[in-house]
């Protein structure tokens, strides 16, 4: 099986070879800075990019590096099932949730943080099912958002080790709120998403500065 696939990748064409090795070094530049931000502590947190869309080839950080000193070679590339097409580590248990964002949604990049603010308010809010952020200039950052006067509803799910599970509520999320931009994991961290690398970073961002900015206000 595993040669099968290594064969597979190597019989791929030269640039789809060349976009992987692009993306890798970019996705390895933004989980530098996420770390030195603070946002994937302690090797927390993923970050991937579609490769190909048909066959599904995803990029993905490998499982339990540190992000902070995160290289291009430590980025696998793995199909829609999570199998290892390239690269010396395995994927980490959130992939599922990756390749689900991916296939529920037109995005090309998926983010994973497990900053600070995320974690005290998905905690906070878990109870609600999801938090309203409205009112921020902030808000512009998110892809057609054109006015301050926005409300973002930001969904939570319980937090779970069962991915699965986890997957089937993220795409009834999805349905349901087909214009959201990111959800949170009660007690650990937030997903977002973009149609290209810099938009899924810009939506990591804003919403990370939205989420301290409101978690700032509810302090006492
Ligand atoms: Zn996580």
């Amino acid at each position: 099986m595993e040669e099968y696939w290594l064969e597979f990748y190597f019989n791929l064409n030269e640039a789809l070879k060349r976009d992987f090795e692009s993306i890798s070094v970019e996705l390895s530049r933004i989980g530098a800075g996420f770390y030195s931000r603070g946002w994937a502590m302690g090797t927390s947190g993923n970050l991937s990019a579609l490769v190909s869309e048909d066959p599904l080839l995803l990029a993905i950080t490998g499982s339990g590096l540190d992000k902070g000193n995160l290289q291009y070679d430590q980025i696998i590339l793995i199909d829609r099932e999570a199998n290892v097409l390239h690269g010396k580590y395995e994927p980490s248990a959130e992939t599922a949730l990756h390749i689900t964002l991916v296939n529920e949604t037109a995005c090309r990049a998926v983010f994973h943080t497990h900053s600070l603010w995320s974690t005290v308010l998905s905690k906070i809010h878990e109870k609600n099912g999801g938090l309203w952020i409205e009112g921020f200039e902030m808000l512009k950052a998110l892809d057609g958002v054109k006015t301050h006067e926005h409300r973002e509803w930001i969904p939570i799910l319980r937090n779970s080790q069962d991915m699965g599970a986890l997957s089937q509520e993220l795409k009834e999320i999805l349905r349901d709120h087909p214009g959201t931009h990111g959800f949170m994991l009660s007690g650990h961290g937030l997903y977002a998403w973009g149609k290209s690398l810099q938009e899924a970073k810009r939506h990591v961002e804003g919403l990370e500065f939205l989420l301290e900015v409101r978690g700032r206000m509810e302090s006492p």
